[in-house]
Parts: structure tokens; C-alpha cells; sequence
């Protein structure tokens, strides 16, 4: 069995390097700019608070979660939570990533609808996703038995894939969305100055290549699983 597998790893590995590189970016822009206190002085979780002031939004909580880089905004619980070098700290790095979590919260609000299609598609995805590999490896063990429907099969592990990655695909513009509206908060509510803009930008830009990075690496397992299909 494992001849079915041998060349098509390749096609995996320009999206590892690029899962590497946005790491990396990451982490050096998030680990510079966590050092850059901003000049307001307001903190993660002040900046969150005047955002939501600013827009009007008062029925959404924020709280402090552990971990680095683990801020997220759960729209069920209507929730924000920040991490630990997020919650207390006044620093460039920090009131991006949280006015990023307060974009989301805007876009919720607006029914932005990106973030509403993704959300409605997490059921479906998270199951396709779940289910795509192990379908199309029991076609591969049926092909080579030469079972009449391997083929089909080994398709149908192809298109849950492919429904998975519309997740993928559909979170890019809800997170570049996210962070475009973070910067024009952060500067609209005198949170950051005009010459903190660029490092604000900087951490959210290396947040949003991870998302990229991920995105790429699922179209490749799509693509390598078609090289595979494509061999039978
Ligand atoms: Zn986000």
C-alpha cells in the first residue's frame, strides 16, 4: 500500500515552509511589538472596552484566558477572550490583538456575511474534515483489491475534503476583514498614535499569514489526494 503514497508527500512541503515562515513571523512581530508600550497606555482589555463602547456594544462580556496568542471571541456566549500577554498589557501588540477580537464582534453584529456563512458551514466542514481521510484510505485498501467501487470511493473522500476547505477559504476574508477594521478602531479611538499604525499592522498582517498558511497546506492534501486518486 504504501506505494500509493510515496511521491505525492512532496506535494505537501511548500506548505509546511510556508506554515514555518508564518510562524516565525508571528512570533518575531508579536514578541517585538509585545515590547513597544503604546503611548495611551490603555490596556487589552480597555482598548476592547472603548471599541465596543465606541460602536455601541454592551451585551458582550470579555475575560481573561490562559495561553499565549489563544485570544479568540466566541459568538454563542457572546464572549471575548483575551490572553495573558493581551488582558493587562498596554502594548502595541497587545491592543491589535485585541481590537482584532473586537472586529469580530463588529462583524457579528453587522452580520457580516463571510463570518455568518462560515459559521453557518461549521457543522458540515468540521464533519467532511473528520470523515474525508479515512473514507479515501478505505478506497485505496479497496483498490487494491480491485473492488469495482474504489474509485468512487476514494471520490467521495475527495469532495468532503473539498467541502472542508471552503472553511479554509471562507475564514480568509472574515480575518483580513477583522483586521482592517481593528486599525481604523485602534486610530479612530485614540488607542494608538499614527506612528504606532505600522507595528499595529504588522502583528495583525502575521496573525492573518497563518490563516493563509493553513488554507494553502488543506489545498495541497486536496491536491496530493487527487495526485493519489489520479495514479488509480
Ligand atoms: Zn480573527
Amino acid at each position: 500500500m504504501i506505494r500509493y503514497f510515496d511521491w505525492t508527500w512532496l506535494i505537501l512541503i511548500p506548505g509546511i515552509l510556508f506554515s514555518l515562515y508564518a510562524q516565525s513571523k508571528i512570533n518575531k512581530n508579536y514578541s517585538v511589538y509585545s515590547r513597544v508600550p503604546c503611548k495611551s497606555g490603555i490596556s487589552g482589555s480597555e482598548a476592547a472596552r472603548r471599541i465596543m463602547q465606541t460602536n455601541g456594544i454592551s451585551d458582550v462580556s470579555i475575560e481573561h484566558v490562559g495561553g499565549e496568542l489563544s485570544d479568540h471571541y466566541d459568538p454563542r456566549s457572546k464572549t471575548v477572550r483575551l490572553s495573558d500577554g493581551v488582558f493587562d498589557a498596554a502594548s502595541v501588540a497587545s491592543v491589535a490583538i485585541a481590537a482584532h477580537e473586537i472586529g469580530h464582534v463588529i462583524q457579528h453584529q453587522q452580520g457580516y456575511f463571510p463570518l455568518k456563512f462560515r459559521n453557518a458551514i461549521v457543522p458540515l466542514t468540521s464533519l467532511t474534515s473528520r470523515m474525508a481521510w479515512p473514507i479515501f484510505i478505505i478506497g485505496i485498501i479497496l483498490a487494491s483489491f480491485n473492488f469495482g467501487y474504489a474509485g468512487i470511493i476514494m471520490d467521495i473522500g475527495i469532495v468532503c475534503y473539498a467541502i472542508a476547505l471552503i472553511f479554509y477559504v471562507i475564514t480568509l476574508p472574515v480575518e483580513f476583514n477583522a483586521s482592517s477594521r481593528a486599525i481604523a478602531q485602534l486610530t479612530e479611538c485614540g488607542i494608538i498614535t499614527e506612528g504606532e499604525r505600522e507595528g499595529a499592522k504588522k502583528v495583525l498582517g502575521a496573525a492573518a499569514m497563518t490563516y493563509v498558511a493553513s488554507t494553502l497546506a488543506t489545498f495541497l492534501s486536496l491536491f496530493r489526494m487527487i495526485a493519489i486518486r489520479g495514479r488509480r
